[in-house]
């Protein structure tokens, strides 16, 4: 099957519940159509983007109303106290342009931040703190994309979210899981506590919840735009509940030091995407200070050299994991905010350098553990940048779904693949007192200790490893694609387009596969029930070795943009509970 060839129902709006050859309980949302469409994993989020688009938004409109009805239902993942990267595809100019809106380190930021004796603290520790808030950049992001390329303003934009927040919406099993992962972290915090739990325990399935706060904020962005959250009252809420967070009695947690200057300086950047191709397509990704882009190109240029299609599935998966694992290596060692280290992103991109990493694979055996490659041999560029002193070992921590993805494509063939986050499930866990949402805690995505290019500074953004993608063919959209789950990111979004160019799959098969992702670390983490699988078996012959501990990866969305015009949106069928894929009726 070509990997275009996706089934097509060129009617109405629908989600319609496929098989595709995986386990009878896995339920896709698909939609096809001929109109703007949309996939996120809430369907109050797709409702947004698609009562917007069909008033006449475009997709950068319907995103941030997305968006803005994500940060109501999925708090945990995603909000305005938190940061995100975005990829804009406009039609009419055939031009890519990508969105960073990273959190920044505060202006008192030291590298000391998270080793105050020179030991890394406790992880969580630190995420549960006033000190792992990061200056939030969503509101400044969804300004300057609006600002720029969409046509509504945030009144408009922000309206479905309102109502959202201000009706409620039923809490789902999903909702109540996560809250209960989080117990701990938010009974530090009585203003969250308060709107999520009952009795120290979190709220059962089925109760309504409500965020009047939160569209109070919402409704504040509405009428003084992105002044009211950068200055003014709710700037001073967020520097109080950083420098004083507001805990329960007899709780003691690090505060952080944000200043009214650090939100009022806070500057959204328009950044040139990575550009790499495989196989025919062109692959448009996130630059750094995300680590997504570079890392999938350099992984997907060692896989292009092999033969994938003539080997079996298991050789080939083999090569997939083997690959990830050598780019892996690499983001490890030299990734980091570009305005504070020069990483050679034109050597780990070269098809040339790929060609040496590929020399290191062993097409029968896997390789455990490898070493970051020497990509300043392939920079043509005259300024060769130093290299960095050391490179610690990722801290490949438990990664789940946190942070959420979502795309949308308008009428006119415009696209936006838009990754935003507040790093942890349920953030810092600190809610900005009245105001209804959760600050972030991207300041633990830093590397805790150095010598390291991604350690703390005053100014500088984590590294990130959000991959919002948009994939050409023949100089037309083909698919978007991009996912939450921390460093898995990477690996979700690089398994896709594998499962999908390489296996030939279409996009909700290779959404729905098991996923598995090797990051270098110490073993390949996999899902739940893919231990003992045939699939599984098959690899261990190639020496390939599994984390224990098996947990749901990552919550995909995408959208296949069909050569005749049409779309499908295709989202998860069962990790993060079901997602939503949905495509204007005809006639708008
Ligand atoms: N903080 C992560 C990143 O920027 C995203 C959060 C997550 O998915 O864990 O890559």
């Amino acid at each position: 099957m070509t990997p275009n060839a996706l089934p097509r129902r060129l009617t109405s709006t629908i989600i319609i519940a496929l098989a595709f050859g995986v386990p009878a309980w896995a339920k896709t949302p698909v939609a096809s159509g001929t109109g703007g469409a949309v996939a996120t994993i809430s369907e109050p989020a797709s409702q947004a983007a698609l009562a917007i688009l069909n008033k006449g938004g475009n997709a950068v409109d319907a995103a941030v109303a997305a968006a803005a009805a994500l940060g109501v239902t999925d708090p945990f993942s995603c909000g305005i106290g938190g940061g995100g990267f975005m990829v804009i595809y406009l039609a009419k100019e055939n031009r890519v342009i990508t969105l960073d809106h990273r959190e920044v380190a505060p202006a008192s930021f030291r590298s000391s931040a998270f080793a105050p004796d020179g030991k890394a603290m406790d992880f969580e520790t630190a995420v549960a703190s006033g000190m792992a808030v990061g200056v939030p950049g969503t509101v400044r992001g969804w300004h300057d994309a609006l600002d720029r390329y969409g046509t509504m303003s945030f009144r408009q934009v922000l309206a479905p979210a309102i109502k959202a927040a201000q009706d409620g919406f039923k809490v789902n099993d999903n909702f109540v899981a996560l809250v209960k992962e989080n117990e701990q972290k938010f009974a530090l915090f009585p203003e969250t506590a308060g709107r999520y739990m009952r009795d120290g325990k979190a709220l059962p399935a089925g109760t309504l919840l409500r965020n009047p706060d939160l569209a109070k904020t919402y409704r504040l962005l509405s009428t003084g735009g992105v002044k009211a959250f950068y200055s003014g009252k709710l700037a001073q809420a967020i520097v109080d509940s950083v420098n004083r967070p507001p805990v329960a009695a007899g709780v003691s947690v690090r505060a952080g030091q944000m200043s009214l200057a650090d939100l009022a300086n806070y500057e959204a950047r328009w950044r040139q995407p990575v550009r790499s191709t495989y196989r025919g397509y062109e692959l448009v990704g996130m630059p750094l200070p995300s680590s997504g882009g570079v890392t999938i190109a350099e992984a997907l240029n060692i896989l292009e050299g092999f033969d994938l299609k003539s080997m079996p599935r298991e050789k080939a998966e083999h090569l997939y994991l083997e690959a990830a694992r050598l780019a892996f290596a690499d983001r490890n060692a030299y990734l980091a905010d570009p305005e504070y280290v020069d990483a050679p992103v034109e050597g780990l991109l070269s098809k040339d350098y790929a060609a040496r990493r590929r020399e290191l694979i062993d097409p029968t055996q896997a390789h455990y553990y490898a070493q970051p490659g020497d990509p300043y041999l392939f920079q043509q560029d005259p300024s060769v940048p130093l290299r960095p002193a050391g490179a610690a070992k990722a801290r490949l921590l438990s990664e789940s779904a946190h942070t959420t993805h979502l795309a949308v494509s308008d009428k006119d063939g415009n696209i936006v693949a838009y990754t935003f986050t507040i790093e942890s499930w349920g953030g810092s866990g600190i809610t900005v007192p009245g105001y209804g949402f959760i600050l972030n805690n991207e300041m633990t995505d830093f590397d805790f200790t150095g010598p390291h290019p991604n350690v703390p500074e005053a100014g500088k953004r984590p590294r990130s490893s959000m991959s919002p993608t948009i994939a050409f063919r023949n100089g037309k959209p083909a698919f978007t694609i991009g996912s939450p789950g921390g460093s898995t990111i990477v690996t979700t979004v690089l398994q896709t387009i594998f499962n999908h160019i390489d296996l030939g799959m279409d996009m909700p098969a290779a959404l729905d596969a098991p996923r598995i992702s090797e990051r270098n670390g110490r073993a390949t983490s996999i899902e739940p029930g893919f231990a003992g699988s045939a699939q599984a078996q098959a690899l261990e012959r190639f020496g390939q070795r599994w984390d224990a501990a098996a947990e749901e990866i990552g919550a995909a969305n995408a959208i296949v943009f069909h050569p005749d015009g049409s779309v499908t949106a295709v989202s998860e069928g069962r990790r993060h509970g079901t997602g939503s894929a949905l495509v204007q009726k005809r006639g708008h």
